[in-house]
């Protein structure tokens, strides 16, 4: 992905408004570029700096770690999916192994 790609997808990316490929994307691309990393922060910041004054709760809160946390999550939501993905691919496999066996020894014996 692209800055500029990256940098139109802020406001998506926090109103989680972005595909599965699409975040992921999204947070390798900040984790490893300052640059975006700043602009999403920016925005990041006031869009949750907004949101508590329309909620009237008076902020301590730490944005920029709660950014880092969510990016943080958010990735390892997306990894632990995946994960899950591919044991469901390689659990597949194995049966269509054994099927494809069960039907040689069937055939043949
Ligand atoms: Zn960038």
């Amino acid at each position: 992905m692209t800055c500029q790609e990256t940098q139109r997808k802020i406001m998506s990316f926090i109103d989680r408004r972005l595909s599965k490929a699409e975040t992921q994307g999204f947070i390798e691309h900040v984790s490893s570029c300052s640059e975006c990393m700043d602009e999403l922060e920016i925005n990041y910041i006031m869009t949750a700096a907004m949101r508590e004054l329309d909620e009237g709760v008076e902020g301590e809160t730490d944005f920029k770690k709660a950014l880092l946390e969510e990016l943080d999550e958010r990735y390892e939501e997306l990894e632990l999916e995946n994960e899950r993905i591919n044991l469901l691919l390689i659990a597949v496999f194995a049966l269509m192994l054994v099927g494809l066996f069960a039907f040689f020894f069937w055939f043949f014996f």
